[in-house]
């Protein structure tokens, strides 16, 4: 398979996909990330043949040996995206040509083999309209896209792997926080860093996620919904949280978020809010942010709103930040006037109740 027939995946229908009677039971509450699909696509590397055998099938547990790389040394990346319900039925993705990118970038940091961007645009929009009847049409549900990639080559030596196999697996999900997303404490992590200059922060794969969930522990154990990080460096600048980038709102109306050094996951909801924000002539910087900065302005009121954003929980008020050295509210503790703008605004371009300037929208039926 090369990239010019990225396009042709060998499709086996599973022979017992669910009865449309449980799916419709299981569409009616889907949380998020337990409700799977009846099909997934899998595509695999080898070292010299390059990328073949594309196919969609039924989904199914994976057979690999014990001594697969994948368990012993992390060689694992993966993208999150959604399938949004049109208002005429239709449905579509959001900018999947930047989860191509980025899912590319990942491999190239992990020594993986890079997927070509086409392939891997193209097996989402097939999985999305193969298993269409799993997009929940509730407001703020979605069919939630899980590309990843893991290494295969049966080895114990260290080495980046020779085999890979790419999968798509899909998941109804409804709204991240029932009833709308209440505003979030956070816990300022000051015994973990998230990820160091020249580490994989900006990659996205599994091992940040492993070295985030102790200290997300901590934050849990400290009565805070999540955890936010500081730089490995001066362990002054605040960075992000465990899977969402972070925004911060002031009284004149500007808003900051920290830039893109190396350490931050460049997410694609954080790129298309900066945009959002200057079409709505909003100005936005992107500079560092010290967690003593943000205490002293949440304090005085220069600081009228911070929120955490990604594809997941889409825009995320912060209502209060804690910490060994820290407490203090933001704003009025709930959700902020900006912030909600902001959120309607990208809401109303996925679900294609407004215009799509900038052409994000890839609809796909
Ligand atoms: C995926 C992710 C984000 C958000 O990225 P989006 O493209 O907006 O979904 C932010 N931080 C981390 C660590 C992530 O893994």
């Amino acid at each position: 398979m090369t990239e010019s027939d990225a396009k042709t995946f060998l499709f086996e229908k599973n022979p017992k996909p669910l009865a449309a009677s449980e799916r419709e039971a299981l569409l009616e509450n889907p949380g998020f990330g337990r409700v799977f699909t009846d099909h997934m696509v899998t595509i695999r590397y080898s070292e010299g043949r390059g990328w073949q055998d594309g196919r969609i099938e039924a989904r199914r547990a994976f057979d690999l040996d014990p001594a697969t790389v994948v368990f012993h040394y992390a060689q694992e990346i993966f993208e999150g995206m959604k399938a949004y319900r049109l208002p005429d039925g239709g449905a579509a993705l959001f900018r999947p040509d930047a989860n191509a990118r980025r899912f590319r970038n990942s491999a190239l940091r992990l020594a993986m083999a890079p997927l070509p961007e086409e392939m891997f645009v193209e097996s989402v929009r097939e999985l999305v309209r193969v298993d269409r009847d799993w997009i929940p049409t509730a407001d703020g549900a979605a069919l939630y896209l899980r590309p990843f990639m893991i290494s295969t080559e049966v080895l114990l030596g260290v080495k980046p792997s020779s085999d890979y196999i790419y999968c798509v697996i899909a998941s109804s999900v409804g709204s991240y926080f029932k009833g709308g997303a209440p505003a979030v404490t956070l816990w300022v992590s000051e015994n973990y860093t998230r990820a160091a200059p020249g580490g994989t922060g900006e990659a996205k794969c599994g091992g940040n996620y492993a070295a985030s969930l102790a200290a997300q522990a901590e934050a849990t154990r400290e009565g805070c919904e999540q955890v936010i990080f500081l730089d490995a460096v001066e362990r002054r600048y605040v960075e992000e949280l465990g899977g969402m980038n972070v925004f911060f709102v002031f009284d004149d109306g500007s808003l900051q978020t920290p830039p893109l050094t190396g350490t931050i996951l460049p997410g694609i909801t954080r790129d298309s809010l900066i945009t959002l924000a200057r079409d709505l002539g909003l100005t936005v910087r992107e500079e560092p942010y010290a967690i003593d900065r943000w205490e002293a302005d949440a304090k005085s009121g220069r600081l009228t709103e911070a929120f955490a954003c990604g594809t997941a929980a889409v825009v995320t008020p912060i209502g209060k930040v804690k910490g060994r050295k820290y407490n203090f509210t933001i704003g009025s503790g709930g959700a902020g006037q900006v912030t909600g703008k902001l959120k309607a605004a990208l809401l109303d371009i996925q679900n294609g109740r407004a215009p799509d300037p900038h052409g994000w929208v890839d609809r796909l039926f």
